[in-house]
């Protein structure tokens, strides 16, 4: 039984978005399914990101679920539901594809809902055999997430974890999301160091206001344990309220150039910095 209303479907440049409304209150879901070439080794990779909660608790500044009065964790019903619906459009296993990706950040983080994201996942996977899972969360301290998740990836599911990071500095972490205690960048680092799958992504948005500290990165993080991505802001009416704005040219160019240094693997949005 559907326990989603699917109420739009439109072109997003590199897929679809999917616009629900849960049948138990009308509350917002938000999905998409997007194709994207990896520019290292040129696989086509299908991403369906999912929500797992409609808005979010988190309450980061710089995100467009603060304009939503209230949030709430979705089912797993709701969540496996929003891959049925794009399932139902567009076959997940449709050929042509070198990986199927579940993402479970189109809206609210897995943190605020372990139990049911991944009961979802053990009930996609017992279905889909052939998906991965890419579980990203922005470290609200719930310890419970990495042992349960431990346990998903011991049954043989294939999971990549990734923390969106977006500053060194713990306080400036407090700061962009200031709603619930964030784990620290030592208390990351003891979790991706210690992570029995692969590599744990580490997301970077570089913004103007914030710090960059490769040295102390290099101080907590294994590097061969971690990738680090460095990325952009997406623009939202957020960000204007609180003078977020992406780095210069420059501040990047220092930043990537400090992660080559130091031996991190990493991949960069705009790859012509690299030069
Ligand atoms: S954790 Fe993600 S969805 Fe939640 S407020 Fe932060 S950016 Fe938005």
């Amino acid at each position: 039984m559907s326990v989603l209303i699917l109420k739009q479907t439109r072109d997003i440049g590199d897929g679809t978005g999917y616009k629900s409304r849960a049948v138990a209150d009308d509350s917002l879901v938000l999905s998409a399914d997007k194709t994207l070439q990896d520019v290292n080794d040129g696989k086509l990779i299908r991403k369906i990101g999912v929500s797992v909660c409609s808005g979010c608790g988190i309450g980061c500044i710089y995100c467009f679920t603060r304009k939503f009065k209230d949030w709430r964790q979705l089912s797993v019903a709701e969540i496996v539901n929003q891959v049925e619906l794009v399932h139902a459009n567009f076959a997940l296993d449709s050929p042509g594809y070198d990986e199927v990706k579940i993402s479970f950040k189109q809206m609210g983080d897995v943190s605020l809902n372990v139990d049911n994201t991944c009961q979802a996942i053990e009930q996609m996977y017992a279905r889909w055999p052939f998906l991965h899972f890419v579980v990203s969360t922005s470290g609200s301290r719930n310890p419970k997430l990495f042992v349960r998740l431990r346990q998903l990836h011991e049954q043989g599911i294939q999971l990549r974890l990734q923390f969106s990071c977006h500053t060194t500095s713990d306080e400036e972490r407090n700061f962009l999301s200031p709603q619930v205690p964030m784990m620290t960048l030592a208390e990351i680092a003891e979790v991706a160091n210690h992570w029995p799958g692969n590599r744990v992504t580490l997301n970077f948005v570089v913004m103007e206001s914030m710090n960059y500290d490769v040295s102390l990165l290099a101080k907590l993080f294994d590097v061969d344990r971690v990738f680090i991505k460095v990325n952009f802001l997406d623009d939202n009416q957020q960000l204007a309220k609180h003078g977020l704005v992406d780095a210069s040219e420059e501040k990047v160019r220092v930043f990537i150039s400090d992660l080559q240094n130091y031996g991190f693997r990493f991949a960069f949005r705009h790859g012509s910095l690299l030069q």
